[in-house]
This record gives C-alpha cells, sequence and structure tokens, in this order.
C-alpha cells in the first residue's frame, strides 16, 4: 500500500470523466463511491493504485476510477490482479466484480486466490443475479427464486453458494459483508481490508433494482455487527452457523503470512520478505 503524504486526495480524485451507465437506483453507484472513499480515507496514490474487474454491471467499474486497471475477461480477475500483485508488489490492488462472475466463471479462481493469500482486496458486488445478461440465476440466487423470465419455472432448487464461508474455509485473511445502503460503513470496511494484510474479502449486498426489485428492502432487514471480529476461524465458523445473511461488519481476520513466490534463484524465505517488504 503506497500511502502519500505531500498529497491530500479526496474521493473525486479517484473518478474518471467516464459517467456511469448503470440503472437508477442501482446499488453498484454507492459502491463506486465507497470505494473511492476508502482510497481518499487511505490517502492512496491514485497511480500507484489499481482495479481489476472481470464482466458484467459491477465490473465496469475500473473505467469510472482515475487509477491504473484492467477490465479482464470473464471471471479472472482475482488471476490478472495476482499476476500485477506479485510483479509489483508496492500497489495496491483492489478486484471488483460481482457474484456470477466471482462465484460461478471464476470460482475456482475465487478458492485459489483465498488460499493464496496474496496482499490484495477482492470487493463483490453480491445482488443474487445475472444483471448484465438479463436475469438469470447465481450462484447466490435462492433456490426458489422464479420471477424473471430467465429463471427457470419454481426455481433452481440449488442450495445457494455462501461466500463468506467459502472464503473462510478456503484461507481468506480478511472477512466481511457490508451493505450498499451504508456506504460509509462500506468504505470503512473496504479501508480496513486494504489495511490487513493478506486476502481481504468483502461481499456487498448491492441491489439489482431491474431484475431484483425486493431488494430494496435489504435496508429494512441488515443490521450492524456488534460483535469484534474474530481472529480464529473455526469461531468464526460458529458464528456463520449463526448467520442469517443480514449481519454486516468484519467477520474474520486472520494473521497469516501473505503469499511471498518461491523462484528457485536460491533467496531464502527471509531473503524475499526483504524484498517483497512492503
Ligand atoms: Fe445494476 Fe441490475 Fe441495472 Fe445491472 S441490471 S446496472 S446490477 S440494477
Ligand atoms: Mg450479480
Amino acid at each position: 500500500m503506497t500511502e502519500c503524504t505531500a498529497i491530500t486526495y479526496t474521493a473525486k480524485d479517484y473518478k474518471s470523466e467516464v459517467k456511469p451507465v448503470w440503472c437508477p437506483g442501482c446499488g453498484d453507484y454507492a459502491v463506486l463511491s465507497s470505494i473511492t472513499k476508502a482510497f481518499a480515507d487511505l490517502n492512496l496514490e491514485p497511480h500507484n493504485t489499481a482495479v481489476i474487474s472481470g464482466i458484467g454491471c459491477s465490473s465496469r467499474i475500473p473505467a469510472y476510477t482515475n487509477c491504473y486497471g484492467f477490465h479482464t475477461i470473464h471471471g479472472r480477475s482475482l488471476v490478472v490482479a495476482t499476476g500485477l500483485k506479485l510483479a509489483r508488489p508496492d500497489l495496491t490492488v483492489l478486484v471488483a466484480g460481482g457474484d456470477g462472475d466471482g462465484f460461478s466463471i471464476g470460482g475456482n479462481h475465487f478458492l485459489h486466490s483465498c488460499r493464496r493469500n496474496v496482499d490484495m482486496t477482492y470487493v463483490v458486488m453480491d445482488n443474487r443475479v445475472y444483471g448484465m445478461t438479463k436475469g438469470q440465476p447465481s450462484p447466490t440466487t435462492e433456490a426458489d427464486w422464479d420471477a424473471s423470465a430467465m429463471a427457470p419455472p419454481g426455481g433452481t432448487g440449488l442450495t445457494p453458494f455462501n461466500p463468506l464461508a467459502i472464503a473462510l474455509s478456503a484461507g481468506a485473511n480478511f472477512v466481511a459483508r457490508a451493505f450498499a445502503g451504508d456506504p460509509n460503513g462500506t468504505a470503512a470496511l473496504i479501508a480496513e481490508g486494504i489495511r490487513h494484510p493478506g486476502f481481504s474479502f468483502i461481499a456487498v449486498m448491492s441491489p439489482c433494482v431491474t431484475f431484483r426489485e425486493e431488494q430494496r428492502d435489504w435496508k429494512n432487514v441488515v443490521r450492524k455487527t456488534e460483535t469484534a471480529p474474530a481472529t480464529d476461524a473455526s469461531e468464526a465458523a460458529k458464528r456463520l452457523l449463526q448467520d442469517d445473511g443480514y449481519n454486516i461488519g468484519v467477520l474474520y481476520k486472520g494473521d497469516r503470512r501473505s503469499y511471498k513466490p518461491v523462484t528457485g534463484t536460491g533467496k531464502t524465505v527471509a531473503d524475499l520478505d526483504a524484498q517483497f517488504a512492503l
């Protein structure tokens, strides 16, 4: 993470001239603002910050920021981000995308990014639907949801994927849930995730007001968790068993060492630590 000491940045400094084309009321507007607020709160240098995405409505985000970035291919954002972070460990790398991109097409990369624990932050705007392709069920869609013409009658009948449980069990070092309707709280969680070493995963409940209009009601059901983050994965897992999906805050903060490549150059792990120390 490269904080700047000579200039004080504001959230506006991280926004590009490109105007978002999301539907009016989409939760992703607020998440974009939360990301730029988090960058400003950390006073990151825009030219030392990279935003990487895959494909989908939320994956448009790199174009709306003034940072470096890649709008990559479907499900592969974490792979590109991993390569970038390993080649340029001095950069702050934030990956942004949706539930279809991240948990279906990119599901395998999600697992192994948690396991690999490279020092970057993954923000998933989860609206439990494929919005860009007009309303197909995603891995987080409720089993009986069939309100879209693109969903099977009666729903898929499939148990939804639990992103926090998967991230925790696969080894993510920071696991949190946020809500787009709480942009300041989301910004604080993203900033905390960036600061925390290793792979930080933040699932943001971000309503799709076009295909999941009922998600407007999320504002009436989310609650901020009162409990301090678990530092023990089994304690975090116990909390998830009691979780109804509407608690927002940090679930888990671990202390696993971030991934450092072993290059076969004869360098010791201590040499590599010194080389990649941030
Ligand atoms: Fe947002 Fe849904 Fe519109 Fe996509 S389709 S921009 S997710 S409201
Ligand atoms: Mg989605």
